[in-house]
């Protein structure tokens, strides 16, 4: 008999086919909008998911449809046991990328290549030494600036995923897509987003609108090219007449782009979450662990998502920080 396909849907008709999983909750940067000041309190190891269950939950999730997993954190490098995660997700039929800060990602290359992973993603706020320690509370921009070339040359597609910040570094806009002149890279602008402990509010966001408006001002109008998005892209691509390479804008909060999501979020101590701004979760591990069935808790989970951001629907729902910071922070949920 022929099996009936499989898929995770939510009540608003969306099929869920991304993966994304956080490995860590630990870090090697302290960025700014990411790490609450004060640090977080770390989950017990004993309470994460270890390799061997990332394996097997991931596994459910593939058999009820998912094709890609993308690996995050915290900095998901940071696992001991990243060779031995990876070597095991690569033998379920999906597509495999990681999200990284870019510090050690020189060290891996061999490793990602042998399991078939072709992209990554890059996180580089500022193209400025000093900004960058002030950004991140840490002297790595050396280490990440030469990763980008190091893995261009290995032949890997790069995105760099930049978050910006009014006064921070929303004067560097253009020295980013100038990168993508010579080299064939992504560089993506990611609006700043309200999670717990960021000190977020909305005068600090640079909106989609204001990127074009500065991006159309330099290079004029009819240069600055619209691309067309791949199915489920967050990412709004553009590019300059001419470049090798292109941008993009990722606008959650201005711009938001839920109707056609396709993400289920898992965090490294087993919760899942089915919008990076919901703010409840679904502990899958503590079940998986006594041996239970854990599909119908992500059908449920999944089955209850809201239609748009956690249900912070309205423009208002971001003015009340009792609102939008009910949330975790964002280096515990994995981005
Ligand atoms: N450590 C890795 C890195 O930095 O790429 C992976 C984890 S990090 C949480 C994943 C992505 O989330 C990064 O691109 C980061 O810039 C983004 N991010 C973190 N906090 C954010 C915020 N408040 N608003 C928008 N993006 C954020
Ligand atoms: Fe670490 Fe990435 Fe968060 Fe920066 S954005 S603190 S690199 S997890």
């Amino acid at each position: 008999m022929k099996e009936t396909s499989k898929h995770i849907t939510d009540s608003h008709g969306r099929t869920h086919t991304y993966l994304r999983i956080s490995l860590t909750e630990r870090c090697n940067l302290r960025c700014t909008y990411c790490m609450p000041e004060e640090g977080v309190p770390l989950t017990p190891k004993a309470h994460l998911m270890n390799a061997q269950e990332v394996f097997e939950i991931a596994k459910i999730f593939v058999d009820q449809g998912v094709t890609k997993i993308r690996l995050t954190g915290g900095e998901p490098l940071l696992r001991k046991d990243f060779p031995e995660i990876l070597s095991r997700l690569a033998t379920l039929p999906v597509t495999l990328s990681i999200t990284t800060n870019g510090i050690s990602i020189d060290r891996h290359f061999d490793l990602l290549k042998t399991h078939g992973v072709k992209t990554i993603n890059l996180s580089l706020d500022t193209l400025n030494a000093e900004k960058f320690k002030k950004i991140t509370f840490r002297d790595y921009f050396a280490e990440v600036y030469r990763n980008i070339f190091k893995l261009l040359e290995a032949g890997f597609r790069l995105k760099i995923n930049a978050v910006l910040m009014k006064g921070v570094n929303d004067d560097e806009i253009m020295d980013f897509i100038q990168l993508s002149e010579k080299y064939p890279l992504i560089v993506r602008f990611i609006e700043f987003m309200p999670f717990d402990g960021n000190q977020w509010n909305r005068q600090k966001t640079v909106s989609y609108q204001e990127i074009l408006q500065q991006v159309n001002a330099h290079y004029g109008e009819g240069k600055v090219l619209r691309l067309k998005d791949a199915p489920h892209d967050t990412t709004r691509n553009f590019k300059i007449e001419g470049f090798k390479g292109s941008f993009g804008i990722i606008s959650t909060v201005t711009n938001p782009f839920c109707d056609t999501c396709n993400r289920i979020r898992l965090t490294s101590n087993g919760r899942l979450k089915n919008c990076l701004f919901s703010s409840s979760e679904t502990d899958v591990l503590t079940p998986f662990r006594e041996g239970k069935d854990i599909l119908p808790l992500i059908q449920e989970n999944v089955g209850s998502k809201f239609a748009m951001r956690g249900g912070l629907s309205a423009p208002e729902d971001f003015n009340n920080p009792e609102e939008h910071t009910k949330n975790r922070s964002m280096i515990r949920i994995g981005g």
